[in-house]
């Protein structure tokens, strides 16, 4: 069973990995967009990070809805509510149990992509977040390993994809070529479930 303390991990094991790769995910987002997607998901997850240190609320779901509406108030770029809206939806899902297995989480994250999907309008092969999202969720069943996995070969595949969504589809066909920087760094935060498992 998966408790308060398990979610905290989580979002902790994401905040360390986003600033390692802080300098990754920017650069990925210099050609195809504004070069702040690291900064942006930096001060969000600080953010959390410090939250979650100072006053560990205590239910999953209310680590999550709390991780939430810090990146909502605290990044800028489109990725905030996006992210936000990821988590708060997911913690919203779980409701208020103290502990729920990997079946309720694989559905509550599905429900907060679909809410993702509906908010920005994203659908599989846009070239967005989505395309780690979506593969991650329908390996969640598996394990944390094969969802890691997921989300990393579908991050990858966004490189040949033009981008319909988003400040890349300004670039039309120019867009093609480049990773996505918010498929990559949704890669990130599933497999910072397998680090929080470990
Ligand atoms: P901004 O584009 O405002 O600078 P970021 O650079 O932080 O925001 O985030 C860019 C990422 O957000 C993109 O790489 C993409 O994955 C994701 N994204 C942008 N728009 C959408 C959307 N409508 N639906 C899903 N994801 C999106
Ligand atoms: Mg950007
Ligand atoms: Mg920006």
């Amino acid at each position: 069973m998966l408790d308060a303390d398990f979610f905290r991990r989580w979002m902790t094991a994401t905040a360390a990995s986003v600033e390692r790769e802080a300098e990754r995910l920017t650069a990925l987002d210099s050609p195809i967009g504004d070069a702040d997607h690291g900064s942006n998901l930096q001060r969000g997850f600080r953010a959390v990070r410090d939250a979650l240190d100072k006053e560990p609320p205590a239910t999953p779901g209310a680590v999550l809805t709390q991780a939430g509406r810090l990146l909502i108030s605290t990044v800028g770029g489109a990725s905030g509510p996006l992210y936000g809206t990821l988590l708060r939806r997911t913690g919203k899902a779980l409701g208020d149990a103290a502990e729920v297995d990997e079946r309720q989480l694989a559905e509550a994250l599905r429900a907060g992509t679909d809410a993702v999907m509906q908010l920005g309008g994203a659908a599989p092969g846009d070239k967005t977040m989505i395309d780690a999202l979506v593969p991650a969720v329908d390996a969640l069943g598996g394990s944390f390993a094969a969802a890691r996995d997921a989300a990393e070969a579908g991050a990858v595949a966004t490189t040949p994809l033009r981008a319909r969504k988003g400040r890349a589809s300004y670039l039309g066909e120019r867009s093609i070529g480049h990773q996505d920087p918010g498929a990559t760094s949704s890669a990130l935060l599933i497999a910072a479930l397998s680090d929080a498992a470990a």
